[in-house]
């Protein structure tokens, strides 16, 4: 059952809904590595958080024996490199009611940079452990931002800050889910049943949303992630389908053509994914862990 409903939540999560209007704050914003973006909070300059921040009340631990045990040999390395890198223990924390309300029961990872360090937090969802895949999905989160310094996509606009998590976070499943797949048989299974539930979620977009440029949006990001990690998913042409419904097939096709022209540039990937947003590049800033955030290169 639990399992189950990590299915659902996760299949939220891929294509998750970017929506929804962020509180207007100064400086930069809050947003998250995977599951549906949080309201923005303010957090200063040069300050930058990745999750959930109402959290600190509860007790800590550290990436404890029966988390990493858990974990291929390969990803326990990768949790002692990150470690070293940082100079601080990954840490794990119950995922707190606030938490659990907004994204379900789920790990959720939390990449804060405070007073010139980083800090990197696994949440953990109350009950059961998560599946090791589930674990080794948010290392790999990590992993790709603090040592292999994947940039980051930055809004100052309240506007675009959901939209902006949600690209931020399939932008980095093209490259963790992949991974996920390689250190864990059930990975596959897993992500393809999730894909295939968030078309069910779509179907009721496309009826009921009133947003229909986040439809669009949330379906075109899903259509690039199923079609670059699961190519062998049997519903991709479902999804086509409702892409076409909604006037979008052209744009998912372009979509996957321009990523395959620019994929291996980190920084042409989040600005195409902006430009099929129909968003102003001029918005957006990126940025890599320990560096000051660039302007996102305007769309030509
Ligand atoms: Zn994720």
């Amino acid at each position: 059952m639990v399992h189950q409903k990590a299915h659902e939540k996760r299949a939220g999560e891929a294509g998750g809904k970017a929506r929804g209007e962020g509180t207007t704050q100064p400086g930069f914003k809050l947003w998250k590595l995977r599951h549906k973006p949080l309201s923005p909070i303010s957090l200063g300059k040069g300050r930058i958080v990745l999750g959930c921040s109402k959290y600190r009340s509860m007790f800590t631990l550290t990436m404890e024996q029966r988390l990493l045990s858990l974990l291929p040999v390969e990803l326990r390395q990768t949790v002692e490199q990150i470690e070293t890198r940082i100079g601080n223990p990954i840490r794990t924390y119950p995922l707190t009611e606030d938490c659990r309300r907004i994204i379900g029961n789920f790990p959720m990872l939390n990449l804060e940079q405070r007073d010139g360090r980083l800090f990197v937090d696994v949440m953990l969802p109350r009950g059961d452990l998560p599946p090791a895949h589930a674990i080794g999905h948010e290392i790999l989160h990590a992993k790709r931002a603090v040592l292999d310094s994947d940039p980051i996509l930055l809004t100052s606009i309240a506007s675009r800050c959901v939209a902006g998590a949600a690209i931020n976070n399939d932008v980095a499943h093209l490259r963790v889910i992949p991974e996920e797949m390689g250190h864990f048989r059930e990975a596959g299974p897993f992500w393809k049943q999730g894909f295939s539930d968030m078309l069910v979620g779509f179907a009721s977009r496309i009826l009921n949303d009133p947003d229909r440029q986040a439809v669009r949006n949330d379906m075109l990001r899903a259509w690039l992630v199923a079609s670059v990690v699961l190519p062998d998913w049997d519903r991709s042409d479902h999804l086509k389908k409702q892409l076409e419904e909604i006037g979008a097939g052209r744009d998912a096709d372009n979509l996957t053509r321009v990523y395959s022209n620019v994929f291996k540039n980190k920084i042409a990937v989040l600005s195409a994914l902006v430009r099929f947003h129909r968003f102003e590049a001029t918005g957006f800033q990126t940025v890599t862990v320990g560096s000051d955030p660039v302007p996102l290169p305007s769309h030509s």
